[in-house]
């Protein structure tokens, strides 16, 4: 088959299980291939050999079934780098780059400590090591599967150095000693009675949900991180659509203050962020 009308082939075939065939059909045969994604066209003319073809029919038939492209190639994209992507973490979204740039926008000193709870890939931790090299960053997840993940991540993306790397059930194994200018998570916040997570299937469960509709987690590090922030600190959490008003509550109750709410890139509620008093 030629390279030309396998992009059409296969895009066709997955048509009905993916929202970007097109993409996802390339990025299946870049990987095969061992070519750039913008290198595809020049070789449109390439025959494409039988033992190929059965390498990409393989991942082509995960994608059918609903897999998500990530897994299938073992990578993302995120904020300026890619991440290695693989079963133990939740494949980063778009919409978790609003909590990167909620972090990066807060009026803070050059040097301040940082906490990242839940790092899964480790996305957000080597975001803000590669964006602040000043910063202490210190990143923890339940699972150590996840952890070394998120370290080989750090390594590749030259942002090692900096974060230190705890495994740890939210903070559990964090000290006391050193008090942190910003927490933020991104934790499991799906209602385990939700029907989206019939589309999730393929992420770990681990990663996606959380009992009290979705809101444990939240609120647990809500009620815990004022005891590891310093005064005038601040806790950034990404959460679901509906989840604003329970997550002001929440801040409320804990004492906390100046709480405010940004909205994703489809204008829904995505990420609060509230202060302890100085
Ligand atoms: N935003 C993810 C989703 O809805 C969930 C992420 C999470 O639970 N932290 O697919």
């Amino acid at each position: 088959m030629l390279l030309q009308d396998a992009i059409v082939h296969y895009k066709n075939k997955i048509s009905d299980s993916s929202s970007t065939p097109a993409l996802d059909a390339k990025l299946v045969l870049s990987c095969v291939l061992a070519m750039r994604v913008e290198d595809l066209y020049l070789n449109n003319k390439l025959v494409i050999s039988p033992d190929k073809i059965d390498e990409i029919e393989k991942l082509i038939l995960r994608r059918q079934d609903g897999e998500p492209i990530a897994y299938i190639i073992g990578k993302k994209d995120f904020w300026d780098f890619t991440l290695a992507i693989d079963e133990n973490v939740l494949v980063p979204r778009p919409e978790t780059e609003i909590l990167v740039q909620a972090v990066l926008d807060m009026p803070l000193p050059l040097n301040i400590n940082v906490l990242e709870i839940g790092t899964g890939s480790g996305a957000i931790a080597i975001a803000l090591a590669k964006e602040r090299k000043e910063w202490n960053i210190t990143a923890t997840d339940i699972c150590q599967n996840a952890l070394s993940t998120a370290m080989l991540n750090a390594e590749n993306i030259s942002a090692d150095k900096k974060i230190k790397f705890i495994r740890s059930d939210l903070f559990a194994n964090i000290s006391h000693e050193t008090k942190f200018n910003i927490i933020v998570s991104n934790p499991p916040y799906i209602d385990p009675n939700d029907h989206h997570l019939l589309a999730l299937k393929h992420e770990p469960k681990l990663a996606l949900i959380s009992p009290l509709k979705g809101l444990y987690h939240l609120r647990e590090i809500i009620n815990k991180a004022k005891f590891f922030l310093q005064p005038g600190g601040v806790l950034l959490l990404e959460h679901g659509y509906d989840q604003k008003q329970a997550m002001h509550d929440f801040f409320l109750d804990a004492g906390y203050t100046s709480i405010k709410t940004l909205q994703d890139y489809s204008g829904l509620d995505r990420v609060t962020f509230a202060f302890i008093k100085s």
